[in-house]
């Protein structure tokens, strides 16, 4: 179902009592929150805070330990990270992993659903499909111009935009980010919040950032994570004047 199908008030991800110990270790611990249709969440914090694990658990990609995450109906702990992925999570990691040989094309073309193998007319549709698709993604991430560059070629800010259209592509329904400027220029920061502004019309983006013009760029709510736990949550305006997001993260 489509974000713009489900009825108000019902959340697209609810994130209940998760907690993962590795080794007696809570690195996240008890954390609740609740993702509407098409918002833009950031998650902040201190170095250790448990926001990058909190990602691997939602994609299945570390076990919880208890808790629930209901994506789209679906309890998502019980489910593999392949049948995550078709549910409608699509997520991206830390460092840019393109196909550095290939070119811009040839990234996003790979990174198409693979649909059934058809023959003759029909095989030549989907060709016409995929390339349509290919050229709509590369203009949203401002590599147009750029189809037939190889990936190799392109600064390290347009390969994170490749990669976040690589996952777009896809089409999840969610899609999380893990620190998506991290070494981008303010131009280029200012151009992915618009991208991230953009796709909102359909999908529902989770973000974990550290640079605080650009979470405020971007932020429809904050949840400040602290010790696995949530330590604050609201509009960046809440969060920036809250004496202990101030006293953990950003008074340092
Ligand atoms: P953040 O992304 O907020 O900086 P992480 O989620 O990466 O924090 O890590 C939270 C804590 O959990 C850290 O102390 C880290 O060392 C620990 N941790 C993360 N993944 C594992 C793992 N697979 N095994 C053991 N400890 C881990
Ligand atoms: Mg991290």
């Amino acid at each position: 179902m489509s974000a713009a199908k489900r009825k108000n008030g019902d959340f697209l991800l609810a994130v209940e009592g998760l907690t993962v110990s590795f080794d007696g270790f809570k690195a996240v611990d008890d954390l609740s929150f609740y993702l509407d249709p098409q918002e833009i969440r950031v998650i902040i914090g201190p170095n250790g805070a448990g926001k990058t694990t909190v990602l691997d658990l939602i994609c299945g990609k570390t076990k919880a330990t208890s808790g629930s995450i209901k994506f789209a109906g679906k309890e998502l702990t019980k489910l593999k990270e392949h049948q995550i992925v078709h549910a409608g999570v699509g997520r991206k990691f830390q460092t840019p992993s393109v196909f550095e040989d290939l070119t811009v094309f040839e990234n996003l073309e790979v990174s198409y659903p693979q649909g059934h193998s058809v023959m003759g007319a029909l095989a030549f549709k989907r060709d016409l499909a995929v390339v349509e698709e290919v050229e709509a993604v590369a203009k949203k991430i401002f590599l147009d111009d750029l189809l037939d560059q190889p990936a190799a070629l392109l600064s390290h800010g347009q390969k994170q935009w490749l990669e976040i259209g690589m996952l777009l592509i896809q089409k999840p329904e969610l899609i999380m980010l893990d620190e998506p400027v991290a070494g981008m220029s303010v131009a280029e920061r200012q151009k992915t919040a618009e991208l991230l502004k953009m796709i909102t019309k359909d999908h529902t983006v989770l973000v974990i950032e550290h640079d605080m013009q650009f979470v405020g760029d971007i932020a429809d709510r904050v949840t400040v994570m602290h010790q696995g736990k949530v330590l604050s949550e609201g509009s960046i305006e809440h969060v920036k004047a809250d004496p202990k997001v101030i006293e953990v993260y950003l008074g340092h």
